[in-house]
Parts: C-alpha cells; sequence; structure tokens
C-alpha cells in the first residue's frame, strides 16, 4: 500500500532512461545525431541563420515580404541582419487570439576580434580579443581554436571567414604559462588567473623577407600578406569585421553508455536546433505558431538584433498587415493573449558541485525538459514569475503528450541566477515560462547535455504548438 501511495503522490524521481522503450530509444539517437550534425556546421549566430534558411527554404518556407497577403498555413519567416531570424506558421485561428511563440537564442560565450586586433610581439603575431558573454577566462587558453565570420569592405563586399573546422585547417590558440613558472599566477584567485587583457590569439610566427634584410614587424607584415593574397582586405578593414573564435572541438557523443553530447554553443543552440527541427515537421496549428532565435542574449539582448528590438514587433505587424486584420492597438493585443516557451538552457544538477544548488529544486541531466517558473536571485530579483495558471497550463500538455519535465529553479536563493529573453516578451503582456534543457559546465568551450533531454524538449516544442 505504501509504494502504492507513494507512486500515486510523490513527484517521479527517476530518469528518463529508465521509462523509454527500444522506438524510443531510436528516436532519441535520430534528433541527437541530425542535432550533433547542425551543431558542427553552425557554431556562430551566422552560420546558425545561414543553416536554419537552408532548412526552411527546403521545408516550404518563404520570406515574408515576398507575400502581399497571408492566409492559415501560410509559412514565412524574415532574417533581421543575417544574425536572429523569426519564423510562423498562420494558424487556423484568427491571430487576436494570440501566438504560441518558442524564443531561444543562437548567439554563445565566445572571443571577438578587437577592432584593431593585430600586432606583434617578441616575434610572433596575435590578434586581440574582446570576451563575449560570462566566461571563465581560464578555460579558453591552450584549447584548439577556429576562427569564423566576416570581412565587410567599404565597397560592401563580404568576406566569409572560416578556418580551424576542417582537418587540414590550421587552428588557433592562447598560450597560457607553464606551471614550473606559474607561483605567481596560481597563487590568484581563479577569476583573475588571465587578464582579459591577455586573451590573444597567436596566429603566426614567420617574418617577411626582403632580400637579406631585417623587416620590422615583419611577422606581422607576412600575416597581413597572407589575409591579402587570400581575402584582398588590408589591416583598416578588419576594423569592420566580425571575426569570432570558437573551440575548433567538433559535438560528440559522450560516455561508455552514449547518453550525453559535449559540444561548444549548446547554450542556447540546443533549444533553438529543437524548436526549429520541431517547427519544421508542422503542417498545419490551431494558434499561430513563431520560432524566434535571437541573438545578443548573452550579452543583455540589447541592440537591433537582440530580443529588446522592435524588429520583432515589426515581423508580427508586417503579419497583421498581410493577413488585413491590423487595426490600432492589435499587435499589443495579439502579445497579451499570446503564450510563450523562453526555451533557454537551465544549470543541470552537477554532483562535484552540489553545494550551489538545492537539491530538491534543481534540474537534472537524462530527466527531460526543465522548466524555470521564474529565473533571478535574491528575491527572484528581475525574474519574469510565470503565473501557477499559465505553468498548470503548460503542465497539462507535457503531460496529455507524455513528455517528461521537471520544475526547477537556476541555484540556490542566495547564490545566483540566470537572465534568459523571458522577461522581454513578458513584459509586453504575453504568458512566459523559461522552458529548456539542463546543462553542466554551460559558457564552458565543451558543454554537455543528455540526449534523453534533447529528445524531451524537441517532443515538448512540437506539442506546445501542436495545442
Ligand atoms: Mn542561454
Ligand atoms: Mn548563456
Amino acid at each position: 500500500m505504501e509504494e502504492e501511495l507513494k507512486k500515486k503522490l510523490f513527484r517521479n524521481q527517476s530518469t528518463g532512461w529508465e521509462e523509454i522503450n527500444e522506438e524510443e530509444r531510436t528516436q532519441i539517437n535520430k534528433v541527437s545525431d541530425s542535432y550533433m550534425d547542425f551543431l558542427n556546421k553552425a557554431k556562430t549566430e551566422r552560420e546558425f541563420i545561414k543553416e536554419a534558411k537552408e532548412l526552411a527554404d527546403k521545408n516550404g518556407y518563404k520570406d515574408i515580404m515576398t507575400f502581399d497577403t497571408l492566409k492559415p498555413g501560410d509559412k514565412i519567416y524574415f532574417i533581421n541582419r543575417k544574425k536572429s531570424m523569426y519564423l510562423a506558421i498562420i494558424g487556423e485561428n484568427p491571430i487576436e487570439n494570440g501566438l504560441h511563440i518558442i524564443g531561444s537564442h543562437v548567439d554563445s560565450p565566445r572571443l571577438d576580434l578587437k577592432p584593431n586586433p593585430l600586432y606583434e610581439d617578441g616575434g610572433l603575431a596575435y590578434f586581440k580579443t574582446h570576451y563575449y558573454g560570462g566566461i571563465k577566462k581560464y578555460q579558453w587558453t591552450a584549447i584548439p581554436l577556429s576562427m569564423h565570420g566576416v570581412i565587410v569592405k567599404t565597397n560592401g563586399e563580404v568576406v566569409e571567414i572560416n578556418i580551424g573546422e576542417d582537418e587540414n585547417d590550421p587552428i588557433f590558440t592562447i598560450t597560457d604559462l607553464l606551471p614550473h613558472l606559474a607561483q605567481d599566477q596560481m597563487e590568484k584567485k581563479l577569476k583573475n588567473g588571465i587578464d582579459g587583457e591577455d586573451l590573444s590569439i597567436l596566429i603566426g610566427s614567420i617574418p617577411l623577407k626582403d632580400g637579406a634584410k631585417k623587416v620590422p614587424e615583419g611577422v606581422k607584415l607576412n600575416i597581413l600578406n597572407i589575409l591579402n593574397q587570400k581575402y584582398g582586405v588590408t589591416e583598416d578593414d578588419l576594423t569592420s569585421a566580425e571575426i569570432e573564435l570558437v573551440p575548433a572541438f567538433r559535438a560528440r557523443t559522450l560516455g561508455l553508455d552514449g547518453s550525453m553530447i559535449a559540444a561548444y554553443g549548446q547554450d542556447d543552440k540546443v533549444c533553438s536546433y529543437t524548436s526549429l527541427h520541431a517547427m519544421m515537421e508542422l503542417q498545419s496549428v490551431k494558434n499561430t505558431a513563431v520560432c524566434i532565435l535571437s541573438d545578443k542574449e548573452e550579452i543583455g539582448s540589447m541592440g537591433n538584433t537582440g530580443m529588446e528590438s522592435h524588429m520583432f514587433d515589426f515581423f508580427i505587424s508586417e503579419i497583421l498587415n498581410k493577413l488585413g486584420v491590423n487595426k490600432p492597438n492589435l499587435l499589443e493585443k495579439v502579445f497579451c493573449f499570446s503564450k510563450m516557451l523562453s526555451s533557454d538552457v537551465d544549470a543541470g544538477f552537477d554532483p562535484l558541485y552540489a553545494s550551489v544548488s538545492d537539491k530538491t529544486n534543481a534540474g537534472y541531466i537524462g530527466k527531460g525538459i526543465s522548466l524555470n517558473k521564474y529565473t533571478g536571485s535574491r528575491g527572484k530579483s528581475g525574474a519574469s514569475d510565470a503565473n501557477a495558471e499559465y505553468v498548470a497550463w503548460v503542465r497539462n500538455v507535457l503531460e496529455k503528450h507524455n513528455i517528461r519535465y521537471q520544475v526547477a529553479e537556476l541555484g540556490k536563493v542566495d547564490i545566483g541566477g540566470g537572465g534568459t529573453i523571458a522577461y522581454i516578451i513578458a513584459n509586453k503582456g504575453a504568458d512566459v515560462i523559461d522552458c529548456g534543457v539542463p546543462v553542466l559546465s554551460m559558457h564552458a568551450p565543451y558543454e554537455v547535455t543528455s540526449k534523453f533531454d534533447i529528445y524531451s524538449a524537441y517532443k515538448t516544442y512540437k506539442a506546445f504548438w501542436q495545442e
């Protein structure tokens, strides 16, 4: 009787792996494999949007600007400056009933080149960087890095850079001090061990030769000469560039049991990919389904490609215009009746660092999609706190579709918390809850997720849009 009562009343604490059958295992591996393939092609926001456009085009989506009018069933997208993207399927229900939005971000922590990056010192050439997002700087030294991005010339020509992913490419690295001479460094606090200003990328060591004459700054000149021959650029052109250094690791299966994935940039591409993948499988929907792939989340969602931008409002207004239903304040009304899953990763419980989590309120690897009713810490500061009614609505959708989920907080009350794009859409009046995959080593060059949770995220997003 005790066991029965427990089964009925206690929260299910088992891992998802204990409950799956062979057919589901096959599905889990299928989604994980396509996710890893995608990650290897899309390490930066520009690359993600490029791949997403290709996928959308293949699945019958078209640029909203090519439509004069829209009707239920139409599949559309808008690409914002090659770095963020909104996709939608027009629903059968009147759009006044609200949208079903799933929003994630495609930018990840990394090292950006400074505007004037190139210098030579001690016979070596370097690129200076300014890190992007919250990183633990010591993790980014002594690992292979690849270079991705664009250099834009004054005539508008865009040169695409991608060096270090192919096996035959060179890679780059940031050197660290040998332990033998690191006595002073090792006494420093971890956060001060490596200075931001010292995150310089080693890029060359051969000086350009002018006959027998020694050329001052010859290594730097040689690098510029290589760049000029390869891309037709000069030192000045590097000032109008966006070049990102990211780990040159490939996404890999992790663990003897093959249950996990290690990869760079899973925050938040694990949610971006699973939501995009789910949207590609939808045909018709009751409520207009919207997929947001936003940029700049890792530095506060500001700027014209971040979620704070009016670009998203423009996209929805354009839908209203082309449906022929727009009238004053309809945009606000649509937002106020919308529902959203802010699909961003959760901090997975890590037994090695158990003291930062409340064990009964943490998200666990392998226990399914993780809902964060609120983020924020020390008194829920700055949090968008989802209404109980909405949490219940989401739970009902998940339970109806037989999807494993957990409801968690990000860390202990007084320890910390995180921010996502949830509050931005919630401030417009929509019901929003954070809903994503738990991650270990978040923001590290190599992040860990569970294949079970990735599959659970994909099923969650699809179910939410089908409601
Ligand atoms: Mn995130
Ligand atoms: Mn993040």
